[in-house]
């Protein structure tokens, strides 16, 4: 039962899912994610008018998408704002223990030279 196929998008041998008998592509994620894309475009191609249909005609679905995609936006910001902020903390520790590393390592190295002149 267990029969090695080969993965229709790498070219890799695998074992096909027990539940999925016409698996044809390997469960690795790009080839999953490339299946998905691939299903899509086909979907679409058969499916033209969809999203246009679904559009135009059903305007408190794109009034639910406006406002998910603003939400989303504004999540996205406050989010950027606080990877910023923490990010800049960081920056300044980062850059404080660099220059005391930097001045102490100065400071060794001339204390080293007067001693050997
Ligand atoms: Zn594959």
């Amino acid at each position: 039962m267990t029969e090695e196929r080969k993965c229709e998008i790498c070219g890799k041998g695998f074992i096909p899912n027990k539940y999925r008998p016409n698996q044809s592509v390997c469960s690795s994620v790009e080839c999953q994610y490339q299946r998905q894309l691939t299903n899509m475009a086909k979907w679409r191609g058969r499916n033209p008018n969809y999203f246009r249909y679904k559009e135009t005609r059903d305007s408190s679905w794109r009034e639910t998408c406006r406002s998910r995609s603003l939400e989303w936006r504004k999540k996205h910001k406050e989010y950027l704002k606080l990877y910023r902020d923490a990010h800049k903390e960081r920056h300044r520790n980062y850059m404080r223990d660099y220059m005391r590393e930097y001045r102490k390592r100065k400071g060794l190295d001339q204390g080293q030279a007067e001693k050997g002149e």
